[in-house]
């Protein structure tokens, strides 16, 4: 345990922070190999620091929500960091609800979204008053009816697709021409029955759109987001009033697997957002916005023990506990979602050999199973550490239960003035076994 002060100040190097948290997380006893060879960490300081961030990207004159996309961390303890960092939550099911509730986020400060929301959902949501977007036409008539017996405080938007095209992920794309989300702005006679349908209903006083998430550039969101502000213009014109008093600019920010640095930032982000759609910035709406990715993702690590090690066709593979029930996308979308990988030693210091080419696999019993093909790491023995950085976005709120894996442990940390670390249960192991381990 260090406590000079310039080994300190390199605590806020992200590789040498995970080193330090991984050899006090190994000293406590939270990785063993054998009762706990996998667990999730997340960094609750870094998690303020990049809320703080976010928060200064905008100008302080305007009226912004951030609402953090609580399907890229949906722990509670994550959240409830988040809140107390003054960010409100998105969700998209009653199950996002309950989390983003007990995490302490009022319901003013909670937004709903989702394609599929069943009647008992819009009307807890109404009754609650939390901000509802509607995903479609159907959807609209259900809010009709439901509204017509009940008083609600809920602000009520309209989720349109501004159909701008897709990114380099398809499946992240979801303002390409037939997206599943939203109204298509651009299909013939949406635009006309729009303006009617907001012209009929005062209380429709939002818009909303998210164009995408990782792999969709800058600029597209950004002309997203403008086409949306140009919709709330053309209804707010149409009407004669400013009907329209806010726009939700969804989420979308790509983050960098590649590397340690933050790129793009909230800023550049907000700078591309002021060259789009300028008059997101002139004060006359509310604004919301849905960060989930560019929250979370640097702000957690996942570590493994290795367990054997092989040589096959003359490559080596080192066989390890983090495989397709923690690193799903990265498992199935290997091009889509590649992820960095670090070698360290038992005792959770950074290994430093002569980088070898090497697969590092998962446990589960199929052979595509892997976290990483040919990846020159120093060599990898049995009893090592393998740490998985930049997994604190859908890596834990996306388990895949295959071979009754167990969901591992996540422990939140926060690094103290003197160099020690304290952690904080985030979630509990949730074994997939009932038969007790023996330890020896
Ligand atoms: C997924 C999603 C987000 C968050 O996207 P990120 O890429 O994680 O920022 C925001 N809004 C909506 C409607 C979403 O579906």
């Amino acid at each position: 345990m260090t406590t000079d002060p310039t080994e300190l100040a390199g605590l806020t190097e992200p590789a040498r922070r995970r080193e330090h948290v991984l050899r006090a997380a190994v000293r406590e006893g939270l990785l063993h190999p054998e009762r706990d060879p996998l667990a999730g960490f997340v960094d609750l300081d870094g998690l303020a620091t990049t809320a703080g961030a976010l928060r200064r990207a905008f100008p302080d004159s305007l009226d912004v929500l951030h609402a953090f996309a609580v399907k890229a961390n949906c722990l509670v303890p994550v959240l409830a960091e988040l809140v107390r960092n003054g960010m409100g939550c998105e969700v998209a099911t009653a199950g996002e609800l309950d989390r983003a509730l007990e995490a302490g986020c009022p319901p003013e400060r909670i937004v709903f979204d989702s394609p599929a929301k069943t009647r008992a959902e819009l009307r807890r949501a109404l009754d609650l008053g939390i901000a509802v977007n509607i995903d479609n036409f159907q959807e609209l008539s259900r809010v009709d009816a439901l509204r017509a017996d009940r008083m609600s405080r809920s602000p009520i938007g309209l989720r349109v697709n501004p159909q701008v095209g897709g990114g380099t992920i398809g499946a992240m794309s979801t303002a390409t021409r037939h997206s599943k989300f939203g109204v298509p702005l651009e299909d013939d006679g949406n635009r006309q029955r729009l303006l009617r349908i907001y012209r009929e209903r005062p209380w429709l006083t939002w818009v909303h759109a998210h164009v995408g998430s990782q792999g969709c550039p800058l600029d597209l969101i950004a002309q997203g987001v403008a086409r949306a502000v140009e919709f709330a213009e053309e209804v707010n014109r149409h009407i004669g009033r400013r009907q329209v008093v806010g726009i939700d600019i969804g989420g979308g920010l790509p983050v960098n697997f590649a590397g340690e640095e933050v790129r793009p930032g909230f800023d550049e982000y907000v700078s591309r957002l002021r060259a789009h759609a300028p008059t997101l910035f002139d004060g006359r709406y509310a604004v919301v916005t849905e960060f989930g990715r560019s929250v979370a993702a640097k702000n957690g690590f996942t570590a493994a023990y290795v367990e054997y090690t092989k040589n096959a066709g003359g490559r080596p593979v080192a066989i390890t506990h983090a495989g397709v029930q923690v690193a799903t996308r990265t498992v199935f979308a290997p091009d889509s979602w590649p992820v960095r990988i670090e070698a360290h030693g038992p005792d959770g210091g950074a290994k430093d050999g002569a980088p070898v080419r090497q697969d590092i696999a998962g446990p589960a019993c199929f052979a595509g199973d892997l976290l990483a093909r040919d990846r020159a790491l120093p060599p990898l023995e049995p009893g090592d550490l393998v740490v998985v950085p930049d997994t604190g976005a859908y890596y834990f709120s996306t388990p895949f239960h295959y071979n009754s894996l167990p969901e591992p442990a996540v422990h939140g940390f926060r690094v103290l003035a003197d160099g020690r670390v304290g952690f904080e249960p985030v979630r509990p192991v949730r074994a997939e076994r009932s038969l007790p381990v023996a330890v020896g």
